[in-house]
């Protein structure tokens, strides 16, 4: 479905990113995993997808699309109906086996942290150690405040904290434990938006300086961008698409995904000749549809570029500032709509007539049939 040229940027973007995440051992794989809460329901259907050592891995789509759920069968708080899921080479979910949760050696951090409110900082990250002699158990505990930058507050109790400090505790207590693999549901939509960028950052620092391989669940595309190796698109239970974040932003392999990880426009066009045609010019056949197939020509703002002119067809009907930008919205004659992305300065008159300006690489094609089926 690709485009030949763009395959080989994503595998030079994956080759640069990933180099040394890419000949590590494969820690977690699901292979073909189906989960239902209820019979003839299920939340999850046929997910594979693999994390490798060290890797940070995002579970990305919107609410109820199975992201929690595909936590919960990785930890085995859930029975899978049908797959299996590996971990450290080992076969722990199959139909009829569910290897319990204290075995699995995962980590879990919950969107609420859970951490016990009537135990300090200190005993809460030490609550899973109790196998250890004290000694021991204080220096794991000492060196994991220090990680997290909470060295002075162990005494504290939970309520006595910052959400952003229950978070690291939070963290603190499962990484302490030194999981297999380190499960995070949402870990930042209790804190205030502007404490998440450097929250993200902290995390990131903090999964990479510990070697921790993680899964983060997020409904946040930029969020996900920003922590991932690798991301896994849901929806509605199925996987869309596990690839890089430049591949999925760049290449998306549905509409959905296309549509989710950021502004896209959909255009109409026919085959002809080798070419797409479409309002707004024609595109190369990326992908060798057959002469007269309809298909659909996703844009996103930034390779649209827009010049007043005289005498031009479309038109300016919305100017949004963004700070960094202007998102124009150009009306077509047909009634269809793309987005351009601006200089902050370029600054133009709703109702301008524009040239527009496509770069062509950028482009990908689907068949017209799947996008009205995903916009259904
Ligand atoms: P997400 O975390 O992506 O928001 P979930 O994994 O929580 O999605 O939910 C996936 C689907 O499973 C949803 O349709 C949800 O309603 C359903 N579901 C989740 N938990 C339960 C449960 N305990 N019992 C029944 N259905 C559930
Ligand atoms: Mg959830």
């Amino acid at each position: 479905m690709m485009p030949t040229a763009q395959h080989e940027r994503n595998d030079q973007v994956e080759a640069d990113r990933s180099s040394d995440t890419r000949a590590r051992p494969t820690v977690l794989e699901l292979r073909h995993v189906t989960c239902a809460y209820e019979a003839g329901r299920p939340a999850i259907t046929d997910i594979s997808f693999s994390v490798r050592e060290g890797e940070i891995l995002c579970l990305l789509g919107p609410s109820g699309c199975g992201k929690t759920t595909t936590l919960r069968v990785v930890a085995g708080f859930e029975p899978v109906i049908s797959g299996e899921v590996h971990l450290e080479g080992k076969l722990v979910s199959s139909p009829g086996l569910l290897i319990p949760t204290e075995q699995r050696r995962t980590g879990m951090v919950f969107q609420e942290y859970a951490l016990f409110p009537h135990l300090r900082v200190v005993d809460n990250i030490a609550f899973g150690l109790q196998h250890l002699p004290q000694n021991q158990r204080a220096a794991h505990v000492c060196t994991m405040l220090e990680l997290i930058g909470l060295t002075g507050l162990e005494r504290r109790y939970p309520h006595e904290l910052s959400g952003g400090q229950q978070q690291r505790v939070a963290l603190a207590r499962a990484l302490v434990q030194k999981p297999v693999i380190l499960l995070l549901d949402e870990p930042f939509s209790n804190l205030d938006p502007d404490m998440t960028g450097k929250m993200r950052q902290d995390l990131h620092d903090l999964l990479t300086r510990t070697n921790t391989t993680a899964i983060l669940v997020t409904h946040d595309h930029d969020e996900a961008f920003a922590m991932a190796d690798r991301v896994a698109v849901l929806n509605n239970g199925c996987l869309e698409q596990f690839d890089t974040p430049e591949a999925i932003y760049h290449t998306p392999s549905t509409p959905f995904v296309a549509d989710f990880v950021g502004q896209a426009d959909f255009i109409p066009g026919v085959v002809e000749n080798g070419k797409v045609l479409t309002e707004i010019g024609e595109f190369p056949n990326q992908v060798g549809y057959q002469g007269g197939a309809k298909v659909v020509v996703m844009i996103r703002p930034d390779d649209v570029h827009i010049v007043p002119a005289e005498n031009c067809t479309a038109r300016i009907l919305a100017r949004q500032f963004r700070g960094s930008e202007n998102l124009y919205t150009i009306g077509l004659p047909s009634g269809h709509v793309v987005h351009s992305s601006e200089a902050s300065t370029s600054v133009y008159p709703i109702g301008t007539p524009v040239e527009l300006q496509v770069i062509a690489t950028h482009i990908v094609l689907f068949e017209q049939e799947t996008v009205s089926r995903a916009n259904t």
